[in-house]
């Protein structure tokens, strides 16, 4: 029997719009390109819906702003290029052999950037072996919607434009996802629905964890089942760490572990790593200092250039986020996922930095000098001192911070050039002064620049 949601669920009904109110919760702007779309499909003859998490998410009564997902039916690559031509939009991507296409196009205020419109066409899947792509061949919405994971991700609504104006026609749930998303219930479509995809295990974690959803029993024991059976462990390992980084994506990364744990996912995905009230209380301390990183910025680290999910979506956070959940872990399960994943360079860099991080916590205490604490602390990246301070209680995560704040940026009154000028030659020796100069300028022995002369020829002299 599976483990229940560790969290109380609400099984009572949970409100759900009404499905001509639906489209009421699209922002102005995707109203705006929504009907215009619509407008085009229909001069050519092509039926149009919103789909999937878009519905999901508006029936939840959430705005609709991005993620916006459109089934075609009929050829939606065309149809992306006519609405980028149409629109003064551009088509970002597209894929005729599997017919879609990405669609960027300026959102009604000026310099508010793109909105990105995420077309297919209408399609029925088959998986000839487990875990492998699906072969997909051109059908009807009902097919569409048959080819999904869960139900409250099999809706679609029809949409409609009456002389520009953008309207809700039919709404299609032949799963029942409307009244399992008013209950609570993560119920899946089919029978060999992991053995089909087994990422959609991943999905539903996210899925129940983020809308509080309980698995169903027939979906409870097909959860089970795939365990038991490993299909995650047919996941390709770039398919694993693409969900893996959607999770740590979700606002609360944390509460995706407490029920992958709840669920018996952990250990086929991160082997070694478990929720406990230690860590909840370190993503808690996170939430508390987002402001302190907001835009994700943290001093001194570089950009990443990887086209990979974490690069594309604030990877600084995720990183972060990826460093707390894995503090505990001993260096050689460190080492083991970073052999089974192919991480982005600054995950994988945090990952290596983890042990290092976790012996210099131990060693800071409230009465090092902020030189010496610079020295414990320099060799780790912002992002290894960030983790620290976050998982830390007590004057070593205290410490982290002000080190982050106020010791690292410090700058000594003298550079190296300085200190070529006043006789020192080129070489090691100028090295040597600069430590020391920055350590007796960050123990306020030193603060101005002609204290620092004083302070260098004096070295010089000795
Ligand atoms: P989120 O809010 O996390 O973005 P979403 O449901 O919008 O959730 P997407 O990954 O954008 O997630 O997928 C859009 C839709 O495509 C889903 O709602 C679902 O209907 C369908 N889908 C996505 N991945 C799968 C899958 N592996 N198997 C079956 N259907 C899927």
């Amino acid at each position: 029997m599976l483990p229940l949601n560790p969290k109380p669920v609400k099984l009572t009904n949970a409100p759900v719009v009404a499905p001509a109110d639906l489209l009421a919760g699209l922002t102005p702007d995707v109203a705006a390109a929504l009907g215009r779309a619509t407008a085009i499909a229909a001069r050519r003859r092509l039926g149009l819906w919103l789909i999937g998490g878009a519905v999901r998410d508006l029936l939840r009564g959430a705005a609709l702003d991005r993620d916006i997902d459109l089934a075609v039916e009929g050829d939606a690559v065309d149809l992306a290029a006519a609405l980028a031509e149409a629109l003064g939009g551009r088509v970002l991507a597209s894929h005729r052999a599997f017919g879609t296409a990405t669609l960027g196009i300026p959102r009604a205020a000026a310099g508010s950037g793109e909105l990105t419109l995420d077309l297919a066409g209408t399609r029925a899947e088959e998986y000839p072996q487990p875990a492998a792509l699906p072969v997909v061949r051109p059908s009807d919405i009902a097919d569409d919607l048959r080819r999904r994971d869960f139900s409250v991700n099999a809706i679609a609504v029809e949409l409609l434009a009456d002389a520009g104006t953008l309207r809700a026609g039919i709404l299609r749930d032949p799963f029942g996802g409307r009244a399992d998303l008013a209950a609570g219930r993560l119920r899946l479509l089919h029978p060999y629905s992991f053995r089909d995809d087994p990422t959609r295990l991943l999905r539903g974690l996210r899925l129940a964890s983020r809308l509080d959803l309980r698995p169903d029993e027939a979906t409870a024991a097909q959860i089970a089942d795939a365990l038991t059976r490993g299909y995650l462990r047919m996941l390709s390992p770039e398919r694993a760490l693409g969900e893996i980084c959607l999770a740590l994506d979700e606002p609360r990364p944390d509460a995706v572990l407490a029920l992958a744990d709840a669920w018996g996912v952990t250990p086929q995905v991160v082997p070694g790593l478990a929720w406990s009230a230690a860590l909840a209380e370190r993503f808690t301390r996170r939430r508390a200092t987002e402001a302190w990183s907001a835009g994700g910025a943290i001093r001194g680290e570089p950009e990443t250039t990887g086209g990979d999910r974490l690069a594309a979506s604030g990877w600084r956070l995720a990183t972060i986020d990826a460093g707390l959940l894995c503090y505990d872990l001993g260096a050689d399960q460190l080492a083991e996922i970073a052999a089974r994943y192919p991480l982005p360079t600054p995950f994988a860099r945090l990952l290596q930095e983890i042990p290092a991080a976790r012996a210099v916590a131990r060693r800071l205490n409230a009465d090092l000098r902020p030189s010496q604490i610079d020295l414990l602390l320099r060799p780790l990246s912002a992002a290894g001192i960030r983790v620290l301070h976050c998982a830390e209680i007590g004057s070593a995560g205290q410490i982290a911070a002000r080190y982050l704040g106020e010791i690292r940026p410090a700058r000594a009154p003298l550079d190296g050039r300085d200190i070529q000028r006043l006789g020192i030659a080129p070489g090691p020796n100028i090295g040597r002064l600069l430590d020391g100069l920055r350590a007796a300028h960050l123990d306020g022995e030193v603060t101005t620049r002609a204290q620092a002369e004083v302070w260098v020829q004096a070295q010089i002299c000795s």
